[in-house]
């Protein structure tokens, strides 16, 4: 409970237009702890800096809820671009994307334009032996997120496209066993987002243990699971769960966000886990930002310390 009045506070206070100016202009320094430069050529360099470690990367351009189609083309346009330039730097194109970057909710000739978009990025992922993850957003997303999932998932199939479940969310063991059909490639996450207490979980002991249960049962039913927290005790029972139920290392891997105990990505990646850093860049990065400050109180000092320095 405390948890969700601290963030809903940050949260609140970040989406004031005159903080976020502040923000923007005297904290871009702090943000580069989270955000891999604005350029995709920064980004790429850090996959190759995280390699040297033996962690691999999933590229995320930042932007969402992009209002206009113009706007969610060009996105489209340069997720597009990373993937050739990913490849073409020799690094596997495994991005990330939010179907609001791409125009979902926006109709265009009839079909929606967040599901064209995402066809035409998930159809070059295949081309050039690559991945896509359709990252969840808020929970009004979350539906059409599924179904265009599924589209997805049958048209390129499990090994080029994934999803994410929020652990916060009542629903999601409901949607997980709901897709087990498709065997889909999922990371499961807590969840990042403000939400209302009528849809998610308000206390954090509940969304932990609805956590360890979407992760196992995913992991039992033998599907590819990608655990994305940075939450030591989770980590630890993950080990053991497989171990006991003789899952073997292929079928998982440990996701952690760029510039987050970065020391466990390397001694998980050492113990031979695969590990993979989810790395932002970007102009749009204040949403971003906002939600890794919004986890986690020592973060504000952090920003706060960082912009008194200048
Ligand atoms: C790879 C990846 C992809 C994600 N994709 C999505 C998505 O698509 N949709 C979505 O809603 N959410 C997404 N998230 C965010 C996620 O929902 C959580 O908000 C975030 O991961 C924090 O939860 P946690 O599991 O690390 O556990 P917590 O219990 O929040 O944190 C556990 C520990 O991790 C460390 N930690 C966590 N957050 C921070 C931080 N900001 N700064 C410093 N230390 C921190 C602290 O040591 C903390 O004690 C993603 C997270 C990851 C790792």
């Amino acid at each position: 409970m405390i948890d969700r009045i601290y963030r809903s506070t940050v949260l609140g206070v970040a989406g004031r237009k005159p903080i976020e100016q502040l923000v923007r202009t005297r904290a871009w320094g702090v943000a580069q702890r989270f955000v891999a430069g604005e350029e995709s050529s920064t980004a790429i360099a850090a996959v190759q800096e995280l390699a040297q470690d033996g962690i691999l990367g999933n590229l995320d351009l930042l932007g969402e809820f992009v209002s206009s189609p113009e706007t969610a083309n060009t996105f489209a346009e340069q997720v597009l671009a990373l993937q050739t330039q990913a490849a073409a730097a020799g690094i596997r194109p495994y991005v990330s994307v939010k179907l609001s970057s791409v125009g979902q909710g926006q109709t265009v000739e009839g079909a929606d334009l967040g599901l064209t978009n995402a066809r035409r990025i998930v159809g070059q992922a295949k081309r050039l032996g690559g991945f896509v993850c359709l990252d969840m957003e808020d929970h009004p997303r979350v539906d059409q997120t599924l179904e265009q999932f599924r589209v997805l998932v049958n048209e390129f199939g499990h090994d080029t496209v994934g999803t994410v479940l929020q652990s916060y969310l009542y629903r999601s063991e409901a949607d997980r066993a709901s897709l087990d059909d498709l065997q889909p490639n999922l990371r499961i996450v807590k969840g990042a987002y403000l939400e209302p207490a009528s849809v998610a979980m308000p206390d954090k002991a509940d969304v932990d243990a609805s956590y360890r249960r979407l992760v196992y049962a995913h992991l039992k039913a033998g599907n590819y699971t990608n655990v994305a927290s940075h939450d030591e005790s989770i980590i630890q029972d993950v080990k053991h769960f497989v171990l006991a139920h003789g899952i073997p290392k292929t079928q998982f891997e440990f996701q952690m966000l760029y510039g987050i105990r970065r020391d466990l990505q390397r001694e998980l990646a050492q113990q031979g886990y695969t590990v993979r850093a989810y790395i932002p860049y970007g102009r749009d990065w204040y949403a971003y930002f906002s939600r890794r400050i919004a986890e986690r109180p020592a973060n504000v000092m952090f920003v706060l310390r960082g912009m008194l320095k200048g």
